[in-house]
């Protein structure tokens, strides 16, 4: 089966992984500061501080945000549950806001309703890798207090008005899960200007220990304390060397994926029972994580069919994603099937189709074949 998505390794990767291996430290050594420093750099932001996946990177973002039971924090439900999963685990409740039906990205327009005294932050996610309206969301943090944590998980290498996603935010979260734009394996990274939420991440992911700013005096050079509550988050030596890796190739990746992307565009141009995924401007530009294409009405209820014959059939399509608040485990909390009908519509019409970087030209052709065959038996 095709996948819907593919890492792209090649023997420098693997290299830098074997020097790893040869070396001292295998976690905890040289190879942390240096990734972090390149992200940094890559992203034109201050500090970068990698973590052992996204999850934890949302989840350390959310605790540098200071978020706490009681509050609330506004975000849009076509995600994986770990966006919000990660607020909850501090105590903080997210509040679901429709989002845009052409994009998928939370609507901005409707943000501000949802604020309240209880708001302490706004966490919009850039679905498939296109950058949401980041200067609106601003605007809102920016009248409101708020602190925006942007969960670009999947927007790796997309632009916004000119500047890399990781730089704009307060706050901005990356993974690296082998079907992200690089990958470590399992990893991810936050990336922030402010030097106060970098100090309470680097603390905040090795325990809560860290071993300068000392509150007690220090008796010697062995001391260090533990300030904070904190998780053992951190990546290894052995990842970080393969993200160096990947990292130099990230803007080829990132072209790999436009350019199969203009392909489906241009080989569905005339399929008029789907609507194709919003394309590029010169003010945004997707990192391209994925191609969701959404079904016209009269086929919305043969889209599992669908997926399950395009599957027999060798293509590996999926469903990106199901809305967070639709899960049992949601539900039990209290929300409601029918609060979010843009959301739960457009769940209805998605499918993905595989693209990656090395996806070959025959196979991209097998999947437009086999989608239009397939899709043809149910009009
Ligand atoms: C992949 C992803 C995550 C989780 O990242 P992991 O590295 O798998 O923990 C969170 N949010 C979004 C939008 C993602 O795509």
């Amino acid at each position: 089966m095709i996948p819907y998505g593919h890492q792209s390794m090649d023997n420098d990767d693997i290299q830098a992984v074997m020097g790893v291996l040869k070396s001292d430290f295998l976690t905890q050594g040289s190879k942390v500061d240096e990734f972090e420093k390149k992200l940094a750099e890559y992203c034109g932001s201050k500090y970068a501080v990698v973590v052992s996946n996204g999850t934890a990177a949302l989840h350390s973002a959310y605790v540098a945000a200071g978020l706490k039971s009681g509050d609330e924090f506004i975000t849009s439900s076509i995600t994986f549950p770990a966006t919000s999963n990660a607020g909850l685990w501090q105590g903080a409740k997210p509040v679901f806001v429709d989002i845009d039906s052409e994009t998928g990205n939370i609507n901005v327009d409707l943000i501000e309703e949802k604020i309240n005294e209880k708001t302490r932050a706004i966490v919009p996610i850039d679905y498939t890798g296109r950058p949401v309206d980041l200067v609106k969301i601003e605007q809102l943090a920016d009248k409101y207090n708020l602190t925006v944590i942007e969960d670009a998980c999947q927007a790796l290498g997309a632009v916004y008005k000119g500047k890399k996603i990781g730089s704009v935010s307060d706050l901005t979260v990356f993974s690296f899960h082998p079907v992200k734009t690089i990958t470590t394996g399992e990893g991810g990274a936050i990336l922030t200007n402010n030097e106060k939420y970098y100090k309470i991440l680097k603390k905040f992911i090795t325990h809560g220990i860290t071993k300068e700013d000392f509150i007690y005096e220090s008796p010697g050079d062995w001391y260090f304390e533990m300030q904070m509550l904190g998780m053992n988050y951190r990546l290894t030596d052995l990842q970080c060397a393969l993200g160096i890796s990947q990292l130099k190739k990230v803007d080829n990746f990132v072209d790999q994926r436009r350019e199969l992307v203009s392909r489906y565009n241009e080989a569905f141009k005339n399929l008029d029972i789907i609507d194709l995924p919003v394309e590029d401007t010169d003010e945004v530009q997707s990192a391209w994580h994925l191609y969701v294409v959404r079904l016209k009405e009269n086929l919305v209820s043969h889209r599992s069919s669908i997926v399950r014959r395009l599957r027999t059939e060798g293509v590996g399509a999926q469903i990106h994603h199901i809305p967070t608040h639709l899960h049992p485990y949601y539900q039990q909390l209290g929300y409601k099937k029918g609060c979010l009908p843009v959301t739960e519509n457009f769940y209805e019409r998605i499918i993905s189709l595989p693209l990656y970087p090395g996806l070959k030209e025959n196979q991209q052709d097998f999947v437009v074949k086999k989608f239009i065959e397939i899709t043809k038996e149910f009009i």
